[in-house]
């Protein structure tokens, strides 16, 4: 990294105009996490534990998930944590979960869909992040949400999972909030109708880009589509920033697009006030929003 990046690692990144940025990391192994750390990140904006469950060739018992889910989160200081709820299916099938036939599976059963279907091995996720975040400003997140059911649906099981843990003297995080990836352009275009059911928003691009511009994230041939800088892509960004905006709803984005300066200083244009990114990338992305101003972003400009 540039020493210019290095220098205000631990300072809050604040545009020329006075407008503060949050910088976070998106992290899925405990190294990551102490990359994040290392690199001044203000906390954790997404972390994706489906890597570490499916690193299992059995179904982990809640008691492997939160060992799993405590080496992860220990190198990190404090800090909001946002834990995503697995992201199992299309992409990343579970050997451990039936498998399902699907003709078009990042058109399937994956993410919250997939663990309202299986909802054991969901209760037990969610008591292994409830436990694994004591002492911690925990963010529990759902994946792949697409109308408002399945959050209430997952609240249910959460204030479940709350009330088996006291039930049986266990300690863990609560009062938890309760947010969701935008990342289904359905969700996308009816926030208003999750806004007073979900805690904080966290925008997907990856997911977001490839079902608006029907391009499947990682197919090579069609990568000039995969672009989150697409104008469809950030008309959507910005008046999911206005709905919410207007509530006082946290919005984050923690698509990969974070981590790019370019296209993240289009995010901050288009009125994103927090970015979730790689941890190697926290300090560059600091550095670069340090350099900008929104009222020019906000004009189109660099
Ligand atoms: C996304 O879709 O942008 C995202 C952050 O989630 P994932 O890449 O894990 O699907
Ligand atoms: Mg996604």
């Amino acid at each position: 990294a540039r020493a210019a990046d290095r220098a205000g690692a631990d300072q809050p990144a604040v545009t020329r105009d006075g407008v503060a940025v949050e910088v976070l990391a998106n992290v899925a192994t405990a190294a990551d996490a102490a990359a994040a750390k290392a690199n001044g990140a203000e906390g954790v904006g997404l972390l994706r534990t489906e890597f570490a469950y499916l690193s299992f060739s059995h179904s982990p018992s809640e008691e492997e998930q939160y060992r799993a889910l405590a080496d992860i989160l220990a190198p990190l200081g404090a800090g909001p944590v946002v834990v995503r709820t697995p992201d199992i299916g299309a992409d990343k099938p579970a050997p451990y979960l039936p498998p399902r036939p699907e003709q078009n599976p990042f058109l399937g059963v994956r993410g919250v869909r997939l663990s309202l279907r299986e909802p054991d091995f969901f209760a037990s996720n969610l008591r292994a992040i409830l436990r694994a975040g004591l002492g911690r400003d925990l963010w529990i997140m759902l994946p792949m949400v697409t109308v408002p059911d399945e959050v209430e649906q997952a609240r249910a099981l959460l204030e479940q999972a709350h009330e088996h843990l006291s039930d049986q003297g266990v300690s863990h995080a609560w009062p938890v909030c309760l947010g969701m990836m935008v990342e289904v352009p359905a969700a996308a275009l009816c926030i208003q109708s999750f806004l007073g059911k979900v805690d904080f928003l966290s925008i997907g691009t990856n997911d977001l880009t490839q079902y608006l511009l029907a391009a499947e994230r990682g197919n090579a041939e069609l990568s000039e589509l995969q672009d989150a800088t697409h104008p469809a892509v950030l008309r959507v960004i910005g008046d999911l920033c206005a709905a919410a905006d207007a509530v006082g709803c946290h919005v984050s984005v923690c698509g990969d697009a974070a981590s790019n300066p370019a296209a993240a200083a289009l995010l901050v244009g288009a009125g994103i006030r927090s970015l979730s990114v790689r941890p190697n990338q926290v300090g560059a992305i600091k550095a670069r929003i340090r350099e900008w101003s929104v009222r020019d972003l906000a004009a189109g400009g660099a």
